[in-house]
């Protein structure tokens, strides 16, 4: 008799990570749990496709602190896959990359913020991101999913999933103002990554 095995299912944690904090590796961790995940990949942007350049720190910088972040948790890896690709990183090229190496009998699940999916319909080749993976919009409580992304899902025979996770009140932007006034960011991001920070006199400009 032959034994059926599970695929491998595998969350692609996508965002910018300027700092990355608690909120993200809630969301993390709250994603394997809910969707049964082996493994949850963080992919820090490149160059995120709708950003200014000088708005967002060094990418080695936010590589750096992702990996300290999740050191830890042995569910967690960082990737560098955004990173090192030339030119804008659309989530596109990251999904095509990611189910090139680990082959078609891999779930994806593609994680972010709901402000950031809310905007999926314009991004590059987004029918063709459908195809790819399972999406996943992390909320903030209080946050309403506008119908027409829901709308637009279904239209295309797909779900958009999404979570709550109450402890993405902790933001990055907030993060930055509260280094640059000089405030504590203790228990907002772990300690390696408030060491670093300070260490490499990151958002004192922000
Ligand atoms: P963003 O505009 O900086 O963030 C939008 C919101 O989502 C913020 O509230 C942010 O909170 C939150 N967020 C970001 N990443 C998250 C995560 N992994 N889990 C939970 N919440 C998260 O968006 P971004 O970070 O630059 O982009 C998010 C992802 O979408 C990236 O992978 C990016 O490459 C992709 N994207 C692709 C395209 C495209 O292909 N055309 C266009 C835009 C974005 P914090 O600020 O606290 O993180």
């Amino acid at each position: 008799m032959s034994r059926q095995t599970k695929p491998l299912k595998v969350a692609v944690m996508g965002g910018t990570f300027d700092p990355v904090h608690y909120g993200h590796l809630v969301t993390a961790e709250a994603v394997r749990g809910e969707f049964g995940i082996n493994h949850v990949l963080f992919v820090p942007s490149g160059r995120p496709p709708h950003k200014k350049l000088q708005q967002v720190s060094d990418a080695e910088h936010r590589y750096l602190m992702t990996v300290f972040a999740t050191l830890t948790n042995p569910y967690f890896e960082v990737s560098r896959v955004d990173i090192d690709r030339e030119g804008k990183s659309y989530t596109i090229d990251t999904l095509r990359a990611l189910r090139q190496q680990y082959g078609d009998d891999t779930e994806l699940y593609f994680i972010t913020g709901a402000d950031a999916i809310a905007e999926i319909m314009s991004w590059k080749s987004a029918e063709e991101l459908l195809c790819l993976s399972e999406f996943v919009a992390a909320t903030r409580p209080g946050y309403q999913l506008d119908a027409r992304l829901e709308q637009w899902f279904a239209e295309h025979g797909k779900k958009l999933h999404t979570l709550q996770v109450p402890a993405m009140a902790i933001s990055s932007t907030d993060i930055r103002n509260r280094v640059k006034a000089g405030k504590s960011i203790r228990y907002l991001v772990p300690e390696a990554v408030e060491h670093y920070i300070h260490k490499n006199r990151l958002y004192l400009d922000a």
